[in-house]
């Protein structure tokens, strides 16, 4: 039953081949046998589960029916969850249990999705690799020598393992789409906007989006369903339509415009991962597809505008963690100010911490201008890029990543080295563009994605492409030996 796909589990639940309460008694059971070797999630919720799936089951029984309803799923653990810890995968949180559901959470929950748990991620989701989390490093279940990508890294160890059909996850810089292309998985962010941010647990708000995890373009499409649309509750959700994902992945690719900035293939990119993605682009032509060379003059900025911009944000929103409110408190302060530093300098990790002295750094007075006024002008470039090549072509292709998964603990003398592994998804940030990473092909036994990029509230055109890929393809549906 672990090897369903989210739409094969509709299915077999619309047939009553299975009820919901029995698939997520063989996850949880799967969960116990097998995460032990990965890591992948924070907290299990089984007795949320157990009465989610019963739920679910008698509401099939009433006649509702409902892609979601009675699915397994795993949210990463950033979306709060009503009573449940919700940690961000820092010690600063290990105590919190959020007083209320994310609007993510409470959507999906409301379309009878069932939640296992709360997986893994970097903390306070600032990562590439999944290794800054207080609860230690997720493994990648095609090789637990190596890193699973981050920071949305247990959702996407514990889909791609088969301990899920599917999981939420966030993206500032590429965390949905990277630890999709390091695990074989198929990773949707969405237009900036689209799904809505409240409760979900911020790191900077200009860039976060949440979005879904799986393991096909059609399970990606029935999870962005349940998490979509206007929420009132967030100043930043935009009241745009969502469109019936599911119903327009059978859109032909005659004539469509894929363009492909050199820039994506420069210096850094891994010759055999090159390859790969010259061989789906060739596998789209055949669908149909015209290819087109374009060019993203300002991408060699992106990097460094993303990390003054990212760390300026954190440091601002970190700053309500101060050891009153909630969150982690340090033992017997002598007075206010040893209260705030010492539960600070406690509750944070390493990675957190420097994010926040640069973010502070590049956020005071007489560094602004130079820094982070700098980086707003790239944004806008950046963005600007964007808006050109989209006159010219219906989507943007290139690799996720530089390089497939690294071994563990191989980055982490050099911070910098970790950063420009997000070279090619942190553009889409920095724009709002939705972006999706799809399996391509495998270099030395790890996986490798491809990513496409298209205009404002085109998930449904990325779903399309990537679904008639994997009609065409099998990379989507290779699993890791063990699991
Ligand atoms: N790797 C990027 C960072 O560390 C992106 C993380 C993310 O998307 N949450 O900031």
């Amino acid at each position: 039953m672990h090897q369903l796909t989210l739409a094969e589990i509709a299915r077999g639940l619309a047939d009553k081949k299975f009820s919901s309460e029995e698939l997520t008694k063989t996850l949880l059971a799967r969960i116990a046998q097998l995460d032990p070797q990965l890591n992948s999630f924070i907290t299990l919720t089984e007795d949320l589960a157990l009465e989610q799936a019963k739920a679910a089951d008698a509401r099939r029984a009433n006649g509702e029916t409902g892609a979601l309803l009675g699915a397994p799923i795993g949210h990463k653990d950033l979306f709060c969850t009503l009573g449940v810890r919700t940690s961000c995968g820092s010690k600063m949180l290990d105590n919190f249990k959020a007083p209320y559901d994310a609007t993510v959470v409470a959507k999906l929950a409301g379309a009878g999705a069932v939640t296992l748990g709360k997986t893994n991620m970097d903390e306070f989701a600032m990562g590439s690799a999944n290794e800054s989390s207080y609860y230690g490093a997720v493994k990648n279940p095609w090789n637990l020598e190596h890193v699973p990508g981050g920071s949305s890294g247990g959702s996407a160890a514990a889909v791609a393992a088969r301990l899920l059909p599917a999981a939420t996850g966030t993206d500032t810089g590429g965390s949905i789409r990277q630890p999709a292309a390091l695990t074989n998985l198929t990773g949707l962010k969405p237009t900036y906007g689209r799904v809505s941010r409240w409760g979900m647990i911020a790191y900077a708000s200009s860039l976060d989006q949440g979005g879904p995890l799986a393991r096909t373009a059609e399970d990606c499409a029935i999870l962005l369903q349940g998490m979509a649309g206007f929420d009132p509750q967030d100043s930043t959700s935009i009241d745009e339509p969502v469109p019936d994902f599911s119903a327009n992945l059978n859109g032909s690719l005659q004539g469509l415009r894929i363009g492909v900035p050199q820039e994506f293939f420069s210096e850094g990119l891994d010759s055999r991962i090159a390859e790969l993605v010259h061989n789906s682009i060739k596998e789209l032509e055949k669908l149909g597809a015209v290819i087109k060379p374009i060019s993203l003059p300002n991408m060699q900025h992106a990097i460094p505008a993303y990390y003054v911009i990212a760390p300026a944000e954190a440091s601002s929103n970190l700053s309500r963690f101060d050891g009153v409110r909630f969150g982690h408190r340090c033992e017997n302060p002598k007075d206010l100010t040893d209260l705030y530093q010492r539960s600070r300098a406690e509750g944070f990790g390493p990675e957190v911490q420097r994010r926040i002295l640069v973010g502070a750094y590049a956020l005071s007075a007489g560094y602004y201008d130079a820094y982070y006024l700098q980086a707003q002008k790239i944004r806008r470039l950046i963005k600007n890029d964007f808006m050109a090549a989209f006159n010219e072509v219906d989507i943007i292709l290139g690799p996720t990543t530089p390089n497939p998964a690294w071994k563990i603990g191989a980055k982490n003398s050099d911070p910098v080295s970790a950063y420009l592994e997000d070279v090619y998804t942190i553009t889409a940030n920095l724009a709002g563009l939705p972006g999706l990473s799809m399996p391509a092909g495998f270099v030395d036994g790890l996986p490798v994605g491809v990513q496409l990029l298209a205009p404002y509230f085109q998930e449904g055109r990325l779903l399309n492409v990537a679904h008639q890929y994997q009609l065409n393809t099998d990379w989507h549906t290779r699993s890791p030996a063990g699991f």
